[in-house]
């Protein structure tokens, strides 16, 4: 099978596409035969030996996958399924996705909706399921539909789908975002405003002008203790990135003095019937059109180099990987 495979030998790292003996595929009850996959941000810090994502050498790359069953001994799932897998530390401790196979614990595979293809699936992956888990989180804080929401690294693949998905369950949205050329984008996902990021990018007060409802927050940093900051009464903020930085120089100000909640939002490890719920909304919520909208399709020889450009945010939206091509 061809797959992505990093390696590191005497701290010399290597990240290459080449072939790999299907039987050392790491021990699993399910093996899946993967058709599309995608290059996260978390892939990108991965495949460029950025940070320290990947614990165990040789690892293939790949912390999401969508494909079909060849050959199950788990009781949930038979050969022929079509499934989804998000996270877990695949492409981290366990070979991942960026791969024609994968050998995966079955407890870790949620069934792909039949609304999607793989390709959807893919297109959508870990950006759109945090996404759709930080909606989540906006709506059971309370954060009354109509009112105004931050999305913050808005052209990023959560910052794309945050924006799809709470503009079409009825907030304002307000997308903040460095790319000024990517306002038509941003507002035919359903963004009313566009605000430079660069207006919550800098230290700001401990508390200032009331405006968020609710926020998703990709970008950590001052941008998350400006949102904060900048939260109303009773706001709730979803974060779940670190594209600025994974430092927080905030007060407690917000929390103590505005009722503001801080929640954490994390994809990886969440349990199974979170995950269904979350893919479950995908389904209904998400167009096939935002679907092509936010998606470009590169081959699995291509995502090696194309990695840098995700972590240097130009890459609009989401880079899916056709691994059979
Ligand atoms: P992307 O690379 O697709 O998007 C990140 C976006 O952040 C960029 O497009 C850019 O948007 C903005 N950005 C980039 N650099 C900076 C910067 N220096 N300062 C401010 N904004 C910046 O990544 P994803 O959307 O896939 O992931 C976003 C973050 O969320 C990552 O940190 C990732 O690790 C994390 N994540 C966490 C998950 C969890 O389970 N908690 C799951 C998925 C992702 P723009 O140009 O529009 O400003």
């Amino acid at each position: 099978m061809k797959a992505l495979l990093l390696s590191k030998e005497s701290d010399a790292f290597q990240a290459r596409v080449t072939d790999v003996d299907e039987a050392l595929l790491p021990a699993g009850d399910v093996t899946l035969r993967v058709e599309y996959s995608t290059v996260n941000y978390k892939d990108a810090l991965a495949i460029t030996n950025t940070s320290p994502v990947v614990r165990k050498w040789p690892m293939v790359a790949g912390i999401d996958g969508a494909g079909v069953v060849e050959a199950s001994s788990h009781p949930l799932w038979k050969s022929g399924d079509a499934v989804i897998l998000n996270g877990w530390g695949v492409g981290e401790t366990h070979w991942g996705c960026l791969a024609q196979k994968a050998r995966l614990n079955g407890d870790w595979l949620v069934r792909r909706p039949a609304a999607f293809t793989s390709r959807h699936a893919m297109a959508i992956g870990t950006a759109g399921y945090t996404a759709m888990l930080c909606a989540i989180t906006l709506e059971q804080g309370g954060v009354p539909k109509g009112s105004e929401v931050l999305v913050t690294g808005a052209t990023g693949g959560v910052g794309s789908f945050a924006v799809a998905i709470l503009a079409g369950r009825g907030y304002r949205v307000v997308a903040s975002t460095g790319k000024a050329s990517e306002e038509g984008y941003l507002k035919s996902l359903g963004a009313s405003e566009i605000i430079d990021r660069n207006a919550l990018s800098q230290a700001g007060k401990p508390l200032q002008k009331e405006r968020w409802a609710g926020v998703v927050d990709s970008v950590g940093s001052h941008t998350l203790a400006n949102a904060c900051a900048q939260s109303m009464r009773g706001g709730v903020v979803a974060a779940c990135g670190l594209a600025q930085g994974m430092d927080l120089p905030l007060t407690v100000a917000p929390f103590i003095l505005r009722n503001v909640t801080l929640a954490g939002v994390d994809s990886v490890m969440a349990l199974r019937e979170r995950r269904e719920r979350a893919w479950e909304l995908l389904a209904k919520e998400v167009a096939p059109a935002t679907i092509d909208a936010v998606t470009e399709t590169i081959a699995l020889g291509d995502a090696v180099g194309r990695a840098p450009e995700v972590l240097a945010g130009k890459i609009r939206g989401r880079l899916i990987v056709d691994v059979n091509r």
